[in-house]
């Protein structure tokens, strides 16, 4: 699902270059469910902007799902993201004015699918993460965690092979953050491949397999037990 082969980022300022990614190489396969975890500064963001597409590296290959998508411009970046990746953000990105359901069909709509089949498709994600009852509630009359969950709805509508989750529990409390974390092990057990990015050791620990990144570098890389 994910070959990332010798890739480095490096920001250049003024006469300081920082190395976010430092020759880090990476494999996960599909139906993984992989956490990446690491200090404040550590490349976390970087890596996720590499995997999710939202920018190229310096030097190194990203394969995603067979295609090499490390050199592509803009607009090839975007569609790789609308047709390959479901994004999950800390804080659930969701549009206020929109309704759960309206809110889940985005991702369709970019992908020019009719108003009808992104309904049913819609209102099914919506179902699958519990919110089968909440689908006209626009944000404000949904709790933390069902916003969340709206969001993990929108990801996963479209089907695509990789979810990538960044910090999806960093704005919730306790139970509504182990809500969101049963819902990914939910879809994991549906066969989705999963990439959570977390400084949280305790929601790290719930992924297969724990990628422990620092100074851009992956300094271990072990089994959750
Ligand atoms: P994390 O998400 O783990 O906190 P980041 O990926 O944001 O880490 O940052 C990794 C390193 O790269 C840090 O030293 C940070 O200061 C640097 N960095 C990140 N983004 C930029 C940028 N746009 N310009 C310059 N340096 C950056
Ligand atoms: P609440 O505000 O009590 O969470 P909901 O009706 O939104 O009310 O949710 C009911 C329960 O559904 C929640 O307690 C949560 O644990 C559970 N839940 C979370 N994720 C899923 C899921 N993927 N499928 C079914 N139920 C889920």
């Amino acid at each position: 699902m994910i070959r990332i082969e010798n890739m480095c980022k490096i920001y250049n300022m003024g006469d300081n270059s920082v190395y976010a990614l430092n020759d880090v190489s990476l494999h996960v396969a599909e139906h993984e469910f992989v956490s990446i975890i690491g200090p404040s500064g550590s490349g976390k963001s970087t890596l996720m902007n590499m995997l999710g597409c939202l920018d190229v590296p310096t030097s190194g290959e990203y394969y995603l799902d067979g295609k090499e998508v490390s050199r592509l411009r803009d607009n090839q970046l975007a569609e790789i993201r609308n047709y390959k990746i479901g994004f999950i953000f800390q804080g659930f990105n969701l549009l206020k004015k929109l309704t759960a359901v309206e809110n889940v069909e985005l991702p369709l709509i970019y992908q020019g699918i009719g108003h009808r089949e992104r309904v049913r498709r819609s209102t099914e994600a919506l179902e699958m993460v519990g919110l089968g009852d909440r689908i006209h509630h626009t944000p404000n009359e949904l709790s933390g965690g069902q916003q969340q969950r709206v969001a993990i709805a929108r990801a996963l509508v479209s089907d695509p092979p990789l979810i990538l989750a960044d910090e999806p529990t960093g704005n919730l409390d306790t139970k509504s953050g182990a809500d969101v974390m049963k819902t990914l092990h939910f879809l994991h057990e549906k066969g989705n491949t999963i990439v959570l990015i977390t400084h949280d050791n305790s929601v790290a620990a719930q992924a297969q397999r724990i990628i422990k990144i620092q100074d851009g570098q992956i300094i271990e890389d072990k089994e959750a037990v």
